[in-house]
């Protein structure tokens, strides 16, 4: 079998792997050609890099792969989550926590490739232009030549150009996204640990912006808007903004930025005979707060292991919706909880919410897994809907700001 696979990063390069891995143990002759445009340390990538739990594990179980320690630049253990007006910092309180690891993301993908070429799968720095269904083969156009094969697995991300190919042959339709401008700021005279050691999330009012982060990176921070459609002058007013101003301290002049987009709907129809997307191409990531690479690396493997054990008809390769249940279970609430959010962001009305998270361990856990991404959405509504104290504590504290009642010395940040 020759399985042409569209895309280096996590989604491509964990399952070329799996699929040369797996079929070693299988003793099955299987050809992966990987095909990735970009040369990683040359070329950017608009990811924030952060690697939330269980990570090392997936990569571990999945790959048989260690994370280097020197792809590493730091750990993170907690967030802070801010509005316009309140700030709360946010810890794990659970037993068996472990950190979020921030890593150079072209780096990890860099790392990532080289490992899938000295496991036997061909590397092919083309870029992949066009595709076409023909007697039970697939056949894929590239800038540098044409290739066969008997299945395309599309782990290009949310690149526009083969999305749009596969989608004028089958009936793929790309994810629904949302954008996002990114800038690098060096601290100047200060380090980077003088000014963060955690991870900043944002849930501003600004309409334009859905949401905000400002991650600790080795020498310098990143920060980032996402929304509908962000600009460079959108980020700006983001960062001159009295929050982030004040987390920053130092006048930051942004030059160069990076644009990007990450999914917030499942594709249609994401796989069918001959072909099956994964990671972002195929929109199984966590909705809001994504885990992309997680579920880049999980979607891969699972892609992977059911064109071995199953075949590439689509009945067949229909299993990946029972392998990515979680997933896919909780697209709906991952939904339901960013529109909220974004309608109590825009109304101010995120306020109450932190206000009574400070009173609420179990309400600062759930604020906790949302915004590191360590629980899925499904759990944490579950969670809180069975936590009368919450409810309780919520009430009060919208029922206070609604009424005017929180004190002056509620209102301000509190870091
Ligand atoms: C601004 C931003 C910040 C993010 N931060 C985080 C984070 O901190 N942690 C996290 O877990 N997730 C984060 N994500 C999400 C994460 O980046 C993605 O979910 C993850 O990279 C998906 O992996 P993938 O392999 O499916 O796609 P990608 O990583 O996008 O890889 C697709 C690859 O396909 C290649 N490609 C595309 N088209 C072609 C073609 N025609 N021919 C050849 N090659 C092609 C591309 O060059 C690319 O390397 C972030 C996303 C954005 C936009």
């Amino acid at each position: 079998m020759q399985v042409l696979v569209v895309g280096g990063g996590p989604a491509g390069c964990s399952c070329a792997l799996s699929l040369v891995r797996g079929a070693a143990r299988l003793g099955r002759r299987v050809r992966v050609a990987l095909f990735e445009h970009k040369l990683f340390g040359m070329h950017y990538n608009q990811c924030l890099g952060v690697l939330s739990p269980p990570i090392l594990q997936l990569l571990k179980d999945f790959l048989d792969l260690e994370l280097p320690p020197h792809l590493v630049q730091r750990e993170v253990h907690d967030y802070w989550l801010h509005t316009g007006r309140r700030s709360i910092r946010l810890a794990d309180s659970s037993p068996d926590s472990e950190p979020s690891l921030v890593t150079r993301r072209v780096e990890l993908d860099r790392y990532l490739l080289e490992r899938a070429s000295q496991a036997g799968v061909e590397v092919y720095q083309h870029l992949a232009t066009d595709l076409e269904f023909t007697g039970g083969k697939v056949i894929l156009y590239t800038e540098g030549g044409s290739f066969k094969g008997d299945i395309v697995v599309g782990a290009f991300g949310l690149g526009r150009r083969m999305g749009s190919a596969l989608a004028r042959r089958t009936g793929y339709r790309a994810p629904d996204f949302l954008e996002t401008v990114v800038t690098k700021i060096h601290p100047g005279p200060l380090r980077v640990e003088d000014i963060a050691r955690e991870i900043h999330a944002f849930l501003p009012s600004d309409p334009e912006i859905e949401f905000a982060a400002l991650v600790p990176k080795g020498e310098h921070l990143t920060a980032l808007v996402s929304g509908r459609n962000v600009t460079s002058e959108v980020l700006k007013r983001f960062l001159a903004s009295p929050v982030p101003a004040g987390i920053l301290r130092v006048p930051v002049e942004v030059r160069d930025v990076f644009k990007g987009n990450f999914p917030i709907s499942p594709a249609g129809r994401f796989y069918g005979d001959n072909y099956i997307t994964i990671g972002d191409s195929a929109g199984l990531i966590r909705p809001f707060k994504g885990k992309g690479i997680n579920s880049a690396v999980l979607t891969g493997h699972y892609a992977a292991r059911i064109i071995l054990e199953r075949g590439i008809t689509a009945g067949a390769l229909s299993r990946i919706e029972d392998d990515c249940r979680e997933l896919i279970g909780d697209l709906w609430y991952g939904r339901s909880v960013r529109h909220l959010t974004k309608w109590l962001s825009r109304h101010s009305l995120f306020d109450p919410v932190l206000a009574a998270a400070e009173r609420q361990p179990d309400l600062r856990q759930a604020l906790f897994d949302s915004v590191s991404g360590q629980d899925t959405f499904r759990n944490i509504v579950h969670r809180l809907a069975g936590s009368p104290s919450t409810g309780l504590a919520l009430a009060h504290s919208f029922f206070s700001h609604l009424c005017g009642l929180s004190s002056p010395g509620e209102q301000k940040h509190t870091r």
